[in-house]
């Protein structure tokens, strides 16, 4: 564990610093809880007014304090902090935990107070939990630390929580002690002043005690970092994120294709995919998948059987697990037989197996059972629903126990039962995960095989790809010095040049005479084009002239497009021609890149050309952009089947399109003053290794 955290989740002795006899209190409460959970290091109450505190020695101050101190709990009113930190930071304490509120959650007084805090304790190389937030807990036996105010103590069990919210982190763990599910350490970050999620992420990587990471965020304190890490972690044990506050879209400059199509969600839903974790719309779903997690093998593969003794549940499991994209397929002919054997002649031995009303505890595990058995089986839902005839739900799922617990396939068990079974529970000893309805299950098996299948992939793979970075500066410096904005066209497709990208030959001219000449230098058949900075779509003021032969074609296109120009209102002289060779038949997508003040450059792939915007159908992925990222960019849009062959026609190679959204990726990544780019579009053919970007803009921040 890092010495960072270290402090937090093991100490060896805490001082509470406001601790009071008055149990209605904050300092009460956590002091009472501190000493309930039974904590194995020392616990030094520090209040000048109170002699003792349940029967423990007092200290007027921290400095009183004759041992070391590991961690101070603060629990002073607002203006008292400063000080109190102050003199831990003096005492040569490691772990400050400001629970008190009133900093930067209220306003830029409390941003600053707050600021103070932060600096006083990284000056004394102290560490700063909160402020705002609700402590921490470590269940372990050996530790027994529980720094909360929570009102039920956290049930020990194997799953990390950390939470931006203590509020929010208070209702959890009472559901959870609800649903008997048990917590190993328990983190309320706060105002995240000085220590994060990516601290604590990192802390529980190699943590045995934590093999399931759950977090609730509002807000990433460093998106890329987190990405970073939850990427490597991910393949070691799963992580369940509910990130709440979505990002307001408005707060982006959206000048370009990319960033009018960057939503407010994007971000988020981006690092999901490329981190490889597991995302839960709700703090519902995420405990009911990291109950799944931390109680069942991973699944090794789709297919899933249902067992039941009621078939409307069993419907609504197998509409659910096939919406999912789970299967439901048949057993083998031996389970059938067995299945056969045990039931009535009204049951159904397919899948789902309905057992009828009829079935009692001893059925349901001997069905459970055969279809653990069953080699074609992933994992097993089983139903109970109305009580069986002579029993109730509780004597049902006690006879089943020892099959789940012998499963080596995950096996979950709904419940469609009262608040008398669910309240009963946690005094069953390593019960399977249970869920209230069909739908739940699915879901949090589905999240589970999602992941699973994820984590069998190869790692990602972050390609470096060859380019001038050295020329790609100082075209961007150029334009920075020079106040910034939109790229000249012949430096635009120069940086994408020299960055890899695949670029049409063009040239730029400013005469007929030298469009012709560029034309030739291009080779004909060639586009020509009218560029300007005020001009955003050019082919809708008729700036575009396509597949022109000859001298004849380009000098007449010219005046063609002059006179719309004209006509449209651009001033005269205000634009120049850029002429380009003419590539047919290709299929156009649109690659892009903004910037997001919470998740730094995004990078965008479509389905491109004029239409972009009105279809919508892009995927975004943060920076850095690994190939399967790419990969997954291009493959899981709905109009994939445009691009590969549709009804005939022949496919092109997405080969340079991957290629190209990494090297893209890249580009922005490193070159901060690219504000946004858009390629739209890329022009791709069915050729290996052939695609051209044909248009292109590049905005420099100033
Ligand atoms: P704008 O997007 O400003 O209207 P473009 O340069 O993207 O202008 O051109 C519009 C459309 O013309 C493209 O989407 C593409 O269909 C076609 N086009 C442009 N340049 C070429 C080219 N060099 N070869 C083939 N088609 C082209
Ligand atoms: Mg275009």
């Amino acid at each position: 564990m890092p010495a960072s955290v270290a402090p937090f989740l093991r100490p060896r002795s805490i001082a509470v610093i406001g601790a009071t006899n008055r149990r209605e209190s904050l300092g009460g409460k956590v002091i009472l809880r501190l000493f309930a959970a039974g904590f194995t290091g020392r616990i030094f109450p520090v209040n000048p007014k109170q002699p003792s505190i349940h029967s423990t020695k007092c200290y007027a101050s921290v400095s009183e304090i004759p041992d070391e101190v590991d961690l101070a709990i603060v629990l002073v009113p607002r203006d008292a902090c400063r000080a109190a930190v102050e003199e831990c930071c003096r005492k040569g304490v490691k772990g400050v935990v400001v629970i008190t509120a009133g900093f930067g959650e209220v306003d830029a007084a409390g941003r600053r107070r707050q600021e103070e805090l932060t600096e006083m304790c990284r000056a004394h190389g102290a560490r700063l939990l909160g402020p705002n937030c609700m402590g921490v807990i470590n269940t372990h036996p050996e530790i027994a630390l529980d720094a909360t105010f929570t009102p039920t103590p956290a049930l020990p069990g194997p799953i990390g929580f950390l939470s931006q919210s203590g509020a929010l982190g208070v209702a959890v763990l009472n559901i959870c002690q609800e649903r008997g599910i048990g917590f190993s350490q328990f983190v309320s970050l706060g105002n995240k002043a000085d220590l994060t999620e990516n601290d604590f992420l990192e802390a529980w990587e190699d943590d045995p005690e934590v093999p399931v990471i759950t977090v609730y965020l509002e807000s990433f304190s460093d998106a890329g970092r987190f990405l970073e890490l939850s990427r490597r972690i991910a393949r070691k044990k799963p992580i369940v994120l509910v990130k709440a506050g979505r990002t307001e879209a408005g707060a982006r400059a959206a000048s370009s294709h990319t960033g009018a199509l960057a939503a407010a969600d994007t971000g988020a839903e981006a690092l999901r995919r490329q981190a490889g974790i597991i995302r839960a719309a709700t703090v519902q779903e995420m405990l009911d998948v990291a109950m799944l997690l931390s109680r069942c093998p991973l699944p090794r593969g789709r297919n899933v059987a249902v067992l039941t003794n009621a078939g409307g549940p069993a419907i609504l499991a197998a509409d659910a697990l096939s919406q999912l994209g789970l299967a439901l397929p048949p057993l083998q002919e031996e389970t059938q037989a067995k299945l056969r054997a045990i039931l009535p002649r009204e049951a159904a031995v397919t899948n789902p197996v309905d057992m009828i009303a009829s079935a009692g505890p001893p059925q349901f595990a001997q069905c459970l059972q055969l279809l653990l058995d069953d080699p074609g089986v992933d994992a097993v839902i089983s139903i109970t629903v109305t009580p069986p005839l002579f029993s109730g739900p509780l004597d049902t799922l006690k006879a089943m126990l020892p099959v789940f617990k012998g499963a080596a396939k995950p096996a979950l068990g709904v419940f469609m039962a009262g608040e008398e079974f669910y309240g009963r529970l946690s005094e069953l000893p390593a019960p399977p995960p249970i869920y209230k309805l069909p739908e739940d299950a699915a879901r949090a098996l589905a999240a589970v095989v999602g992941y699973s299948e994820r984590r069998a992939a190869p790692p990602a793979e972050l390609r470096e790809h060859p380019a001038d970075r050295r020329a790609i500066g100082e075209i961007l410096g150029r334009r920075k010095a020079a106040g910034g904005g939109w790229l000249a066209p012949e430096d635009t497709f120069q940086v994408l040049a020299l960055a890899g990208v695949p670029v049409a030959p063009w040239r730029v001219a400013g005469t007929p005479e030298e469009a012709v000449a560029g034309a030739r230098a291009c080779g004909f058949p060639v586009v020509v084009k009218a560029v300007s900075s005020a001009i955003v779509h050019k082919s809708d003021l008729g700036g575009v002239a396509l597949d022109l032969r000859d001298a004849e074609q380009v000098k007449h296109a010219l005046a063609r497009m002059t006179e719309a120009l004209l006509r449209a209102g651009q001033p005269r002289g205000s634009w120049s021609w850029l002429v380009q060779a003419f590539r047919p038949g290709g299929r156009e997508v649109i690659i892009g890149a903004s910037r997001d003040p919470h998740y730094g450059p995004l990078v965008m792939f479509g389905l491109g050309g004029k239409y972009v915007e009105v279809f919508g159908d892009v995927r975004f992925s943060m920076t850095p952009v690994a190939r399967q990222d790419a990969e997954e960019m291009v493959r899981s849009i709905h109009g994939l089947a445009l691009l590969t062959g549709a009804r005939g026609e022949a496919g092109v190679d997405l080969g340079p399109a991957i290629e190209a959204i990494e090297r893209v990726a890249e580009l922005v990544r490193r070159r901060a003053e690219i504000a946004e780019l858009d390629i739209n579009p890329l022009l791709l053919f069915p050729a290996a290794g052939d695609a051209v970007a044909v248009d292109a803009r590049i905005r420099v921040a100033s």
